[in-house]
């Protein structure tokens, strides 16, 4: 009768080289865990920049439409921590 792997379920020989396995699979399986994890935030990362990109278009051609409509020159600009987008006249 053997010992296999609580994880991949290989069969071994003995407790010692089933522990071994057990110990390399719970490694193996945090490893692609922290992987995974750094995958999904990258990827989140990269559609919130996208997102954000999307709302200064949005918001850039509201100005745009605005300022066309009333004849005027309102910009936004980035401004400080507390507000960061305020709105100027020329
Ligand atoms: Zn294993």
């Amino acid at each position: 009768m053997g010992y296999s792997c609580g994880y991949c379920g290989r069969d071994y020989k003995t407790p010692f080289e089933r522990g071994a396995c057990e110990v390399k699979c719970d490694s193996e399986i945090k490893r692609q865990a922290e992987l995974n994890k750094a995958k999904k935030r990258k990827e989140e990362k990269s559609q919130r920049y996208n997102s954000i990109q999307e709302d200064i278009k949005k918001l850039t051609e509201k100005i745009d439409a605005y300022n066309k409509d009333y004849n005027i020159n309102l910009y936004a600009v980035y401004n400080d921590k507390t507000l960061p987008f305020r709105l100027f006249k020329f």
